[in-house]
């Protein structure tokens, strides 16, 4: 095994530290900016970074809220679900797409995965459709775009609403356009670790649908508009304007810290060519990019064992994620059998993320590379 240097600095997974060091200024003054505005709720910030992100996107209009969960909720509600409805998604996505299914009142209905991308697999939605179903969330897991040009011809066949999971997907296209502009409704998060991250929670949805937009300002508080209450329920979810003036500020910077996790995955991906470390993905079509928000490998022996070896060397890596939904205690009362999705029961023992973030150097990405490359020799 190539040997680190005994007390050589920890490669973290994943840290925003790095970032901060470069636009830590700007930060500082744009929190001191809200501030002194006197006006710390549904504010100017919010109203411009809406304006921004929707432009970045190429969306019609955006709506900032207090998470990613609630952005998929809302974006559910407002897609027409009602209680008991079946919504499509795949089982080895993060819990909190199931979190807001059942949240917005739905069932969640699974469909396995491609196990060269880990994406929903077109090809098996068709047999889960009943007429119970309303919507399919695709989730544009690890960034990656999910193959919207055929879920949404099923979509279209089937009279379903389509809403995009792109909690991961921050400034991922497929085939020319960004994610998010597909479906009715694009949910994004902008949890710390996401590509594009608040310091704290966030959250927004996407839509160039006018009446669905009306629906989440109004449902994002109380479900009024000035004061008064135009739906029959609503809670309480709005993006606050620190954090909306922190995210206008990473805004600026996402492409270019977009540009830095290619190039980790770049020197990655050279390392494992000929290997038997197999990198999640398949190439891309024209017109498609990924997000790279985890570099995900499939390790088919001792995944574990060499987690806990890259540990010892200083090397943290983690697991998205290690258990499928269907298997979680949680969600037991779905009904669902081990066996159910064997491509995602497959992945979820094999897989491993790699630090991957910007700042990091291109030293740590072939340190972490050699090191995993080492191990299973
Ligand atoms: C992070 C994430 C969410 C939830 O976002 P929060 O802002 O943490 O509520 C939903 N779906 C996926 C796929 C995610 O990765």
């Amino acid at each position: 095994m190539k040997a680190r240097p005994a007390g050589a600095v920890p490669i973290p997974n994943w840290t925003y530290l790095r970032e901060l060091d470069r636009c830590e200024e700007r930060i500082i003054s744009a929190v001191s900016r809200v501030l002194h505005s006197g006006r710390v709720i549904l504010g100017q910030e919010v109203e411009a970074f809406e304006r921004e992100f929707a432009a970045y996107v190429g969306s019609g209009l955006a709506v900032g809220l207090n998470s990613g969960t609630d952005a998929i909720t809302m974006a559910l509600l407002a897609s027409g679900l009602k209680p008991g409805d079946e919504v499509i998604t795949a089982p080895n996505t993060a819990v909190p797409t199931v979190s807001a299914i059942r949240q917005a009142g739905g069932f969640p209905v699974f469909v396995d995965v491609d196990p060269e991308t880990l994406l929903i697999d077109p090809g098996k939605i068709a047999s889960v459709i009943t007429s119970q179903t309303r919507v399919i969330v695709p989730v544009h897991l690890y960034g990656q775009p999910a193959d919207m040009e055929r879920i949404l011809s099923i979509a279209r066949a089937e009279n379903l609403e389509v809403v995009e999971d792109c909690a991961q997907a921050h400034g991922t296209r497929y085939k020319g356009k960004m994610v998010g502009t597909f479906g009715m409704i694009g949910a994004y998060s902008f949890y710390p670790t996401k590509p594009l991250g608040a310091y704290g929670d966030a959250g927004a949805c996407v839509t160039s649908n006018d009446t669905a937009g009306a629906f989440l300002r109004a449902f994002r508080e109380y479900g009024t508009k000035d004061g008064v209450a135009l739906l029959e329920r609503g809670m309480n979810s709005r993006l606050d304007e620190l954090q909306a003036a922190i995210l206008r500020e990473k805004l600026c910077n996402l492409e270019a810290w977009l540009a830095e996790r290619r190039r980790i995955a770049d020197i990655y991906d050279g390392a494992f060519r000929g290997t038997t470390i197999r990198p999640v993905g398949r190439r891309l079509e024209a017109g498609s990019s990924r997000s790279h928000y985890v570099y995900v490998v499939r390790v088919a022996h001792d995944r574990d064992g060499i987690r806990r070896k890259l540990s010892a060397l200083g090397i943290e890596t983690r697991i998205h994620y290690p258990v499928p939904i269907h298997l979680m205690p949680g969600f037991a009362f779905m009904g669902y059998r081990k066996g159910a999705f064997p491509e995602a029961e497959r992945a979820a023992g094999e897989i491993l993320s790699l630090p991957i973030f910007p700042g990091m150097t291109q030293e740590e990405a072939r340190e972490t590379s050699d090191v995993l490359l080492g191990c299973i020799e």
